[in-house]
């Protein structure tokens, strides 16, 4: 059985546990690996590790910093194909998919490399007569990510590309489900020239992560996974004295207006909806088609793309699929019993996902594309957050139903509005109580030069993730004010015995 162990101090580490967890292959059920469940102690001795790094590793030159993360941008990219196979074998979305968050965690890394610019902080000539002021921003220490199975990539570079670019060192926790790929990124930071030390990786469950959490010797907590852990997260790592930011789930809906182009809205909701099995934050989960024509319209021709969504394996030869299996059994069983919950509230299951037939499926953890409609707030299909590829047409009778819709949950991560009136649109991002907004862009991750966060139970927090935010996160401001006497200059006689 290959095991996944720790990355400490720039090396391989053996864990001592004896706890461990599965780590499958989704695709065909089987156990491809355990991972390593760090102790307490475990966790303790990487964030000495850390800690020590910090000394030098905050003295290094941001220039020098960002030359590091300039060639590990290099060695991911010759690496890329390799990673994109390691994320579909233990996440099980498809090789161009994978590749694809691959590419979103490397435009961090070149944001990162701006660094000298980013950290240069403010300065003011003459605050008082004679006196200036200035800050800097300051790297904070051991910082710590925590990261959820859905992007076992992107969301850990997310996280220590700005952190280390900023002078922090880091403690990386994966998610337990598919820890392979932050592994192989420690080994290309080494490579890359990081020093040993400055990116460790902890593997583990709540046992490590409470260590991180409490430990007076990190910083900042960096945390992405379900809205009940990311509240825990944020309350105890705030108790311990920590910044945090703590991003959550999300139920993410979709306004289809009476005049926007439907084949559009339509091509859009297909990937946004399906894309990666639903299994991501920005997904479309709930699509919100205002009046009954559009309704009638828009599931007609959703029913007619479902017929042609291909469902398969992540790795194939010849094309990808457009959709692989979901992560776990378990979830593979929680998804279903949502299709079966949406039936009992009284919801009309259109397509039913668990009757698709999937070649090649074997013991993976497949089910097809499943859509409901008369989808109504309050049932639990439309206030919880699936996580699957199930998509939720809930009518709105006008333009103010469907933003009071999205204004009333309890989520507020991303959302949409396609039509092709400027004035909905404006007004739809103005009162909107969503944190990412798209107009006619279905999953409006911002880029890493902003930042990205919810708004809600979507994020426990002041500060977004990556772009600017992310530079405030990882460093402290000091701010100098200085006045200098008149010194030297003024001191054109020293032989003078002074008098006043
Ligand atoms: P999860 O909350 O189960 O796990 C996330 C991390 O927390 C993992 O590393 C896990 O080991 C750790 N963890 C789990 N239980 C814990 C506990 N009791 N105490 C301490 N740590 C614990 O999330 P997941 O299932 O891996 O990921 C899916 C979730 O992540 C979804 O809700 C999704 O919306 C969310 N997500 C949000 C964003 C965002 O940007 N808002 C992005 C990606 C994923």
């Amino acid at each position: 059985m290959n095991q996944i162990h720790h990355y400490l101090n720039g090396s391989l580490v053996e864990g001592r546990s004896e706890r461990f967890a599965p780590v499958y292959n989704p695709a065909t059920g089987e156990q491809s690996a355990q991972v390593a469940l760090a102790t307490v102690d475990e966790t303790r001795e990487a964030v000495r590790i850390a800690d020590e790094a910090f000394a030098s590793w905050s003295k290094i030159t941001p220039l020098k910093r960002a030359r590091i993360l300039f060639k590990f941008k290099e060695l991911v990219e010759a690496n890329a194909d390799e990673i994109a196979r390691l994320i579909s074998s233990e996440h099980g979305k498809v090789f161009s998919d994978a590749k694809g968050e691959l590419t979103r965690g490397l435009e961090v890394v070149e944001f990162a490399c701006g660094i000298p610019h980013l950290q240069k902080g403010e300065h003011s000539l003459n605050v008082g007569t004679g006196v200036d002021s200035y800050s800097l921003m300051q790297p904070l220490g051991v910082c710590a990510g925590i990261s959820p199975f859905n992007f076992p990539a992107m969301v850990p570079m997310w996280m220590f590309p700005i952190a280390l670019a900023c002078g922090n060192t880091f403690v990386m926790k994966p998610s337990e489900k598919d820890p392979s790929t932050p592994m192989r990124l420690a080994e290309l930071l080494k490579e890359a020239g990081l020093p040993d030390g400055v990116f460790n990786v902890i593997n583990g469950d709540k046992e490590s992560v409470d260590v991180l959490l409490t430990d007076e010797r990190v910083q900042a907590v960096s945390f992405v996974g379900s809205t009940p852990i990311a509240e825990y997260i944020y309350a105890t790592a705030s108790a311990h004295g920590k910044r945090v930011q703590a991003l959550g789930g999300a139920k993410n809906h979709m306004v289809v207006m009476p005049d926007a182009d439907l084949d559009q809205a339509v091509g859009a909701l297909m990937g946004a909806a399906y894309g990666s099995a639903g299994e991501r934050c920005m997904a479309i989960s709930v699509a919100v088609p205002v009046g009954k024509e559009t309704a009638e319209r828009l599931r007609e021709k959703l029913v007619a793309e479902l017929a042609k969504l291909r469902v398969g394996p992540g790795i194939v030869d010849g094309p990808d699929n457009d959709m692989g299996p979901l992560v776990t059994r378990e979830h593979l069983e929680k998804v279903k019993g949502y299709i079966a919950t949406g039936v009992e509230e009284g919801a009309e299951l259109v397509v039913d996902g668990r009757e698709a037939v999937v070649e090649g499926a074997g013991h993976g953890y497949f089910v097809g594309g499943s859509l409901f409609d008369h989808v109504k707030p309050g049932m639990r299909i439309h206030s919880e957050e699936i996580f699957g590829p199930v998509l939720a047409i809930a009518r709105a009778d006008s333009y103010d139903d469907a933003v009071k819709m999205i204004n009333d949950h309890e989520y507020g991560n991303g959302t949409a509005i396609f039509t092709r009136d400027g004035d909905a649109a404006r007004q739809f991002c103005e009162q909107i109580q969503v944190g990412m907004v798209g107009v006619n862009v279905p999953i409006p991750v911002p880029m890493a030069f902003h930042s990205f966060g919810g708004w809600k139970r979507s994020l426990f927090g002041p500060l977004h993730m990556h772009g600017p935010d992310g530079v405030r996160f990882n460093t402290r401001m000091k701010t100098i004010t200085q006045r200098w006497p008149s010194g030297i200059r003024a001191e054109t006689n020293h032989f003078t015995m002074p008098t006043h």
